[in-house]
């Protein structure tokens, strides 16, 4: 079985332009897979030297509940199967108070853990970093996941973890 990584984050910080960037090869497989829901996607990477599943934690819909239920179930699940779970902020709106909450819960799982700074294209990349490293998340990486870039670092320094 490949190695999962699940992205995790708060609605529109651009988990699924992450998951198309990563899964875009020719023959990346995105197709349900036995056992899972529909409300995850699923896709191969292979753009780095080994290849690793991606999760892409959005798209639960039609629940009654709140924003911040929904994030919290997608979370939990995500955390069940992957490897390595990638937070994904975003540079233009700092640190919420959701995005502490979710890396609360990353945090309890004791799994790894990368965050991705994204969208910060047109914003001051060191400024950006320097509120999220309020984090204390070692692995911190910037990217503009729009203009791919980013991308190949993210691979790069998740592959040791898979
Ligand atoms: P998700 O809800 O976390 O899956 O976020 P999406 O991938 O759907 O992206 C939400 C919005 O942010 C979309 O309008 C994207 O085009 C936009 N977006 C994603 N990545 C970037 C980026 O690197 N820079 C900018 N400026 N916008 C982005
Ligand atoms: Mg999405």
């Amino acid at each position: 079985m490949l190695p999962v990584v699940a992205l995790v984050g708060r609605p529109n910080v651009g988990k699924s332009t992450i998951f198309n960037a990563l899964t875009r090869s020719r023959d990346a497989l995105v197709a349900d897979m036995p056992g899972v829901t529909r409300d995850r996607h699923y896709g191969v990477c292979r753009l780095g030297p080994r290849p690793f599943v991606v999760v892409d934690t959005g798209g639960l819909s039609g629940s009654d509940e709140g924003i911040e239920g929904l994030t919290a179930l997608q979370v939990r699940a995500a955390i069940a199967e992957a490897n390595l779970l990638v937070f994904v902020v975003d540079a233009r709106d700092g640190v919420l108070p959701l995005d502490a909450a979710i890396l609360n819960e990353l945090r309890r799982s004791g799994k790894p853990v990368i965050v991705v700074v994204n969208k910060t294209d047109g914003v001051d990349e060191t400024l950006a970093l320097g509120e999220f490293a309020s984090f204390g998340i070692a692995e911190t990486l910037p990217m503009s996941a729009a203009h791919n870039r980013g991308i190949d670092t993210l691979v790069a320094k998740s592959l040791p973890y898979l």
